[in-house]
């Protein structure tokens, strides 16, 4: 058979029809109810020309209209595009008209973000709002669908091969490139995915992580296809998601490191009462130790660190399991799990050299990720030499740099952009940064690399302190002198109210880069 996501989809409705499927603004849906939207939605998309291979792009939130969309538009056979909820107009214009979307849904409450550029989009051809308000003149999504009957969707011929998503990346290290999935890679992804968490009908997912983006985007994969309950989430806030863990007995959430440490801010503030046990926490995204030891001894919840880019439908590893470190001490498994673990299942994952040969399994020897699996991408939309360049004898070129041990685990340095060479040795930006979060003055912290007369570079902190506390850049300076090798340790600080993060809660390390050179004139 055609690996082809609509499966995930009709396995959740034969065996689970009656469950409930999602939960979104209080409103509940058994998978049945929501097959049918999902209907209504491939119907509506279909009488408006939508055909095979044409692209619809998304700007919305975590709500269940979002996550209709995604069945909605395979069913038709066509390509999703979900749009970074974070972004200006007028990255709006040039991906809406480099991806030439024919149809765009958008949330009413990010609608102002297109309004000025509509006359701008290229080939959009309708615009359908969500929750659409009075002041807003668009169709409304509401009323659109309801014109559309439930009865099954008569589906095209779809190949496993064809593209069924558009996925452009965060945008960390410059801008974003268009990465084309195919149902095959978010399938064989999806498989891989479930096992490694070990997903069932007994979970309740809490979508934290937005749904545009690629670690958000393989939820509605894996946990539908095992009839677990979506629990969609607009806004990430703490209190809202204790209040939602209580409330729907979630047992698994993913979330970026940045969005953990105002969960466990809040918890450390306001304790707030945890009825219920969530199963797993799963990010990605370099999170610093300190936080896998606090979710884990704080909260008493399972940490599992993931490792992966949109290019590869994201997941390429996954830290240890509990059961498999349950013989070590407590210290030594939270060290493990502060790394990025093993090749997943589908996955083969090397570090090599610049001439492309393995550096030694020992746990120290520096070199390049590269991936060769299931979900590697088709290549980027329109972009053949970035592709070429990226995917090279079928291996994923990721640029992030590694260290490998003997089993095969991962430990992410750095990218190979924000590495800093100091007297001609590697520091990684990442391990520094872990440091300055173990000191209780730090909230949050980001290191990158400055120029020094002497050494080349040396490592710069941009630091928020935490409310109630002091710290001067001297106190922060000793303290990773003391925690580090001298020529690691960091050479100023730069105080700052926040970090810049993109949507998917990245620090955006080349602002910072931006505002250092501003302030040295
Ligand atoms: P762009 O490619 O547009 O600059 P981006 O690389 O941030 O943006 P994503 O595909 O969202 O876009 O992120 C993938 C990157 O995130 C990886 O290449 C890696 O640098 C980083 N990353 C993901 N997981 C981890 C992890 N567990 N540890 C360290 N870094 C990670
Ligand atoms: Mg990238």
């Amino acid at each position: 058979v055609p690996l082809v996501l609509t499966h995930f989809l009709d396995r959740a409705v034969s065996l689970y029809g009656d469950k409930v499927g999602v939960i979104s603004e209080e409103k509940s849906l058994t998978y049945r109810e929501l097959y049918e939207r999902v209907n209504q939605l491939s119907h509506g998309l279909s009488d408006i020309g939508v055909k095979k291979g044409d692209r619809v792009a998304y700007l919305a939130p975590n709500t269940l209209e979002m996550l209709e969309g995604f069945y909605g538009v395979f069913q038709t056979g066509a390509i999703m595009v979900p749009l970074n909820i974070r972004l200006k107009p007028d990255d709006y214009v040039f991906i809406l008209n480099h991806s030439e979307s024919k149809v765009l849904f958008v949330d009413a409450e990010l609608y102002h973000l297109i309004a000025p550029v509509k006359n701008e989009l290229q080939t959009v051809e309708y615009i359908i709002v969500h929750s659409k308000t009075d002041d807003i003149d668009e169709i409304a999504y509401d009323t659109w669908l309801a014109q559309y009957t439930t009865e099954p969707f008569v589906r095209p011929d779809i190949d496993e091969n064809d593209v069924c998503s558009l996925l452009y990346t965060s945008g960390t290290t410059g801008n974003p490139k268009g990465v084309m999935l195919t149902h095959r890679n978010n399938y064989l992804h999806a498989l891989s995915t479930m096992h490694h968490l070990r997903v069932s009908d007994r979970d309740v997912y809490l979508h934290i992580l937005p749904m545009f983006h690629v670690n958000g985007w393989g939820a509605p994969f894996y946990y539908t296809a095992n009839g677990a309950t979506h629990v969609c989430l607009r806004k990430a806030i703490p209190e809202v998601i204790f209040e939602y863990v209580n409330k729907y007995k979630v047992t698994v959430m993913h979330m970026a490191p940045t969005v953990l440490n105002t969960l466990l801010q809040y918890y450390e503030q306001h304790v707030p009462t945890i009825e219920h046990d969530v199963r797993v926490v799963i990010a990605g995204s370099a999170p610093p130790p300190a936080f896998v030891t606090r979710v884990e001894k704080e909260l008493g919840w399972e940490f599992i660190q993931v490792y992966g880019m949109t290019e590869s439908s994201p997941l390429s590893t996954v830290s240890t399991v509990r059961s498999h470190l349950q013989h070590l001490p407590l210290s030594d498994q939270y060290r493990m799990k502060a790394k990025a673990g093993y090749a997943m299942i589908g996955c083969e994952v090397k570090v090599v050299n610049e001439h492309g040969e393995e550096v030694p399994r020992d746990g120290k020897s520096i070199g390049e990720v590269i991936v060769r699996s299931n979900g590697v991408m088709a290549g980027y939309w329109k972009n053949p030499e970035a592709t070429m360049e990226t995917i090279r004898n079928g291996w994923l070129h990721t640029g992030d740099m590694a260290t490998i041990d003997m089993y095969g685990n991962i430990d992410i340095v750095d990218r190979k952009k924000d590495i800093i060479i100091s007297g001609g040795e590697n520091i990684s930006s990442i391990e520094v940064e872990g440091v300055l979060y173990e000191h209780p003055a730090v909230l949050e912290a980001a290191v990158i690399a400055v120029p020094h007369e002497k050494w080349g570079e040396t490592p710069h902190a941009f630091v928020v302190v935490r409310s109630g506390k002091e710290v001067t850049e001297q106190e922060l300076i000793a303290f990773s002198r003391e925690k580090l090798a001298h020529f690691k340790a960091i050479t100023g600080v730069t105080f700052v109210q926040e970090l810049p993060k993109t949507a998917s809660g990245k620090i955006q390390k080349v602002h910072l880069r931006n505002e250092y050179w501003q302030s040295i004139g």
